[in-house]
């Protein structure tokens, strides 16, 4: 194996050349082509290659074939690659970042660079993560140590709201712990996908990330593979739940990151008027297509009433438009599909007559995905739209009356990924948090995350984590040994 620290020459990727699969370190085409959508204005702008079945076993036998080497390299030499990869990401920064806003609708200016900037960082750092081996016991008779070993092929399932974060967010402790992978993007935002897995043809040796774009079906088939050791999934509890059930074939480990509906509590000694526009990001960031986004807030009585004129004031001036735009804060739907559960929503709201103080009427007669900035004012608790997953840019925001009440709504939900407390009473607002059934809470802070901070939901939002020394430890085996001496 070559010292590829200082790659021999400097990457380069053509962004307006046509889209192929990576398969055993080669660009491949396939047979068929899909179409990708501008969410801002639903016209094809790109076609994607859709990989064949026999297509996805080329590639899963590319990372079979290539995992024995990968995994007898040390950590260093791989974490030398990685850190190589972010480097060549880097070059190709602004080119993803156009390319995101294109196929994903985010804002080019503020989501797009931010997503792309932070994905790039991930990379860099993860590369440097470290799973040492631990000594548990050492006796003048006996030892015991604990190791953690690479699994084989992962494979990889992504989504479309942060297909760059999420997707490189799997692929560097996957690689940096000795793992080959293949990764299936979502079909509506295959693109940069697909070119950040080219950039990795020039600087991981043949095989080791592997990139097949395609329909749902190859997911499917991935979760089926005996030759997949572990499937890392990112997408809707309804599909983890399919996952599951077909990665039981050989047992795979699993890792599942799913759907939530985050609430953030605003207690009545809260500092409203300076985290109203924090929490307008929390949730409408992204234009709320965000699993951790704060798809309820719940805002004690005494205050709810002036916080939700001060959110809507916020609210009001700030724009949905195409990405591509600087002024706009928020793009578009990024497909139909989310964009017609969100009409019906916004029927749903309409034919309860709930209050609505801003938005609340999708304009259809628009090209693209756009849908209005709303906020339901306090509708019942057992309201679809506090029910549910919206994924859009719609917030109700809910009047509650005790603490007990509050908490014992936010914990009646399937889902528990993440949750948040606001209040000037540091103590009493932990006193919240540690009893919320969420894999994070936040105390007045929202959305902080770290390379050594682990995430995952629990109850329906999810299995095990992803990031920390937790997440790299659910890409290998714990090997124990024990030595008499
Ligand atoms: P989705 O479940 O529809 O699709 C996710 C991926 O699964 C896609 O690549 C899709 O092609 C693939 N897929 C579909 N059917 C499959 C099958 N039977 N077997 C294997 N793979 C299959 O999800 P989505 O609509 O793309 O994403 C939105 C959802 O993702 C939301 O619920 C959101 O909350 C969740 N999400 C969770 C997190 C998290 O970290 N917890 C992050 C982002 C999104």
């Amino acid at each position: 194996m070559t010292d590829q620290t200082t790659l021999a020459k400097p990457v380069s990727v053509d962004f307006a050349a046509p889209y192929k699969l990576s398969i055993a370190g080669k660009l491949i085409e396939a047979n068929r082509t899909f179409d990708v959508l501008n969410p801002a204005t639903n016209e094809v702008f790109a076609q994607a290659p859709e990989g064949s079945p026999e297509q996805l076993e080329e590639a899963i036998a590319a990372a079979k074939a290539a995992f024995p080497a990968w995994a007898a390299l040390s950590w260093d030499e791989r974490g030398a690659m990685i850190e190589a990869y972010a480097d060549a990401l880097e070059a190709h920064k602004d080119e993803l970042i156009t390319l995101l806003t294109l196929e994903q609708g985010k804002p080019r200016h503020s989501m797009a660079k931010g997503e792309v900037e932070a994905a790039i960082f991930w990379v860099r750092e993860v590369a440097k993560r470290r799973l040492e081996r631990e000594i548990l016991e050492d006796t003048p008779d006996h030892v015991v140590e604990v190791d953690h070993t690479p699994l084989g092929v992962v494979g990889a399932i992504t989504p479309w709201n942060f297909p760059v974060l999420l997707g490189l967010w799997k692929v560097a402790p996957c690689l940096v712990t000795g793992n080959t992978m293949v990764m299936k993007p979502s079909p509506y935002t295959p693109l940069c996908t697909l070119r950040f897995g080219e950039i990795a043809q020039q600087v991981f040796p043949a095989g080791v990330l592997n990139i097949v774009s395609g329909g749902n079906e190859l997911g499917q088939q991935m979760t089926e593979h005996p030759d997949i050791a572990k499937i890392s999934f990112t997408g809707s509890t309804a599909t983890g739940k399919k996952v599951m059930a077909s990665g039981s074939t050989n047992l795979k480990r699993i890792t599942l990151e799913l759907g939530g509906n985050d609430a953030a509590i605003v207690l009545a000694d809260a500092d409203w008027e300076t985290i109203v526009p924090t929490l307008f990001w929390a949730a409408f960031g992204n234009s709320g297509q965000w699993c951790i986004a704060s798809k309820r807030i719940y805002v004690h009585r005494s205050i709810h009433a002036q916080f939700v004129e001060a959110f809507v004031a916020f609210a009001k001036d700030k724009t949905v438009g195409n990405g591509m735009n600087e002024s706009t804060d928020l793009g578009p739907i990024q497909n139909r599909m989310q964009y017609d559960k969100l009409r019906d929503l916004f029927a749903d709201v309409k034919a309860n007559g709930y209050k609505v103080p801003l938005g609340g009427t999708i304009d259809e007669s628009l090209a693209g995905n756009f849908v209005p900035i709303t906020v339901v004012d306090n509708p019942p608790e057992n309201s679809r739209i506090v029910q549910e997953e919206p994924f859009g840019p719609i917030l109700p925001i809910v009047a509650f009356d005790d603490v007990e009440e509050v908490i014992a709504k936010a914990n009646a939900s399937p889902f528990g990924l993440a949750g948040s407390v606001w209040g000037r009473d540091r103590d009493a607002a932990i006193a919240v948090a540690r009893r919320l059934e969420t894999g994070t809470v936040w105390v007045n802070e929202i959305h902080i995350h770290g390379i050594d901070i682990p995430f995952g939901g629990h109850k329906q939002s999810g299995m095990g984590v992803e990031n920390g020394a937790e997440g790299l430890a659910e890409f290998t085996n714990t090997k124990t040994y024990m030595f008499h001496k």
